[in-house]
């Protein structure tokens, strides 16, 4: 049986032990930073073993580094230290991550599945979280097929499907479709709470589906939330800015006469995003 590894028992990581476990088909390895949190995934039986300690990743196969973004290097070096085992990670950006491992002699392959919740912590976690999700990996161009193939068995395991990507490309991606978003989320949120008293009460009693639906990325684990944006503000600037220069643009088209065509066009597209039970279906790699 092959040997999983997961480093990082929150919404991630344990929402992965979960769907593997679902699989039967690996020995699972847990390993989180509280003991409390190691206690619950074991007695949830979501992993054979469990610890506080990396040492028991010595003899893992494949280890997922699902710790907090700004944990992952450190965490990636420390079992690339007493193993040799394939490590990737789930970190929601990519480039700093792969770039700092690009000419070290690890076994690396950077990853980032594109599901999630603004929920945290073990409690939160999961058994269907990466069912119909892209997982994006990122490898280099030497990286061995065989390695390839082996992380992308795992991921299809538990129902995802993956896209390749470049680092760059795909920190620009998530920036205009998840980063950006969030803070989007935030920044409406903050703004209806920053109107007078009278209009912030009104708006506050008023606010129904479309506010509860934009607004929910505003409930995105905080720390999360700073590391995307330590991590990623260069592409996230630059998104904000194009969503500016593209809403004047949406303004300008509605006071020339032109905006049915745009409002349709985004209509018809959207549409065809998703299915109907919200999952990406568009050009699916694999
Ligand atoms: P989370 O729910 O906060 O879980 C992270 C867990 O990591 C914590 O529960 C903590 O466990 C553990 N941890 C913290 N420092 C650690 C360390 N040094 N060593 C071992 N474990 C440590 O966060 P998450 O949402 O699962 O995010 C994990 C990663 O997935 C991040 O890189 C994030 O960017 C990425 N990601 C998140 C989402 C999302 O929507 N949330 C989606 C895709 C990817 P204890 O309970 O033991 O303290």
């Amino acid at each position: 049986m092959q040997k999983i590894g997961v480093v990082g028992l929150g919404l991630i990581g344990a929402s992965l032990l979960k769907s593997l476990k679902k699989t039967d088909e690996y020995y699972l390895l847990g390993v989180s930073r509280s003991q409390e949190t190691v206690d619950k995934a074991l007695s949830l039986g979501i992993a054979n073993e469990a610890s506080t300690d990396t040492e028991i990743l010595k003899d893992a196969d494949i280890v997922f580094v699902c710790t907090p973004i700004n944990k992952t290097v450190e965490t990636i070096e420390k079992i690339a230290a007493i193993s040799n085992a394939l490590i990737t990670d789930t970190a929601s950006i990519k480039e700093p991550i792969v770039d700092y491992f690009k000419d070290k002699s690890i076994n690396f392959i950077g990853s980032h599945p594109m599901a999630g919740t603004e929920n945290k912590g073990i409690d939160a976690s999961v058994d269907n979280l990466f069912d119909g999700a892209k997982w994006v990996i990122t490898p280099y161009e030497n990286t061995p097929n065989e390695n390839i193939e082996a992380l992308q068995k795992v991921i299809k395991s538990v129902n995802a499907s993956c896209v390749t990507a470049n680092a760059n490309d795909h920190d620009r991606a998530v920036a205009l479709i998840s980063h950006l978003p969030m803070l989007l989320a935030q920044n409406l949120f903050d703004l209806v709470q920053n109107q007078n008293e009278s209009l912030k009460r009104l708006a506050l009693q008023l606010s129904a589906s479309g506010f509860r639906d934009t607004t929910r990325l505003s409930m995105s684990n905080t720390d999360m939330a700073k590391d995307m944006l330590d991590f990623n503000q260069p592409n996230i600037e630059n998104s904000s800015q194009e969503f500016a220069k593209n809403l004047e643009k949406i303004l300008e088209k509605y006071k020339n006469g032109q905006i049915d065509e745009t409002l349709q066009r985004i209509v018809h597209n959207r549409a065809n995003l998703y299915d109907n039970d919200g999952k990406n279906t568009y050009e699916t790699e694999q």
